[in-house]
């Protein structure tokens, strides 16, 4: 039976159209660039070509490239005030309001950055909890032991939470650990994927409900 939700933060809980996440791309390619001596060209070149091991750029850097200034990385990709842009979301309060199940945050980034943008919001209030990246020892989604870790946090079974997040790995990373996952596809980006997909948050009202029901009592209608 479904009895949680977990929400990725970043281009899921609000628009991706913001440029938000992107600023963060940003801020870290020019770091990673600088921490490995090399052109902002060659440092995108060389992270795509070693992200696929990898659940963060951070992840990558330690692993690969001995990084050890981790509060320095945080700190200058994340910056006090990078939550600007947004402002509260009534809209958005109201659509977790309509999602009858306790809910809490599972990203990537430091607790900092989500409560930042959580506050800015207006939505802190609506989640129990949120997992970050240090809860997860730096290595989280789509990392099958954080995964559990956090539904493990939740008091939950991965079958018995719903997760949703816009990146396809990090969806299929929760399924494969017995989870249910959407995307989160605002823009229809991903309409060749197999992965269920939602292109607003106002859908989760109708699939929570539908899924709380479970394949038995549905046959009943
Ligand atoms: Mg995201």
């Amino acid at each position: 039976m479904l009895r949680y939700l977990l929400l990725d933060l970043d281009n899921t809980l609000y628009s991706e159209s913001y440029g938000l996440e992107h600023e963060v791309f940003r801020r870290m390619t020019d770091y990673t660039a600088t921490f490995l001596g090399l052109s902002r060209e060659e440092a995108v070149a060389r992270r795509r070509s070693r992200m696929a091991l990898y659940g963060t750029t951070l992840e990558w850097l330690m692993s690969e490239h001995g990084f050890t200034e981790i509060e320095d990385f945080f700190a200058t990709v994340h910056p006090a005030g990078e939550e600007e842009p947004l402002s509260a979301d009534p809209a958005l309060a109201r659509v977790l309001d309509s999602i009858d199940l306790p809910k809490a945050i599972f990203t990537n980034a430091p607790m900092e950055h989500a409560t930042r943008f959580l506050d800015r919001m207006a939505v802190s209030d609506r989640f129990e909890a949120i997992y970050d990246i240090r809860f997860n020892n730096l290595a989280g989604k789509p990392r099958r032991d954080a995964i559990l870790r956090v539904c493990a946090a939740c008091g939950m079974q991965p079958s018995e939470c719903l997760f949703v997040d816009d990146v396809p790995r990090y969806v299929q990373g929760f399924i494969d650990a017995g989870g249910r996952g959407y995307l989160f596809d605002e823009v229809d980006k991903h309409h060749a994927s197999c992965l269920p997909r939602i292109h607003s948050l106002i859908e989760l009202a109708a699939i929570v409900a539908d899924e709380k029901l479970g394949p038995t009592q549905q046959a009943l209608f």
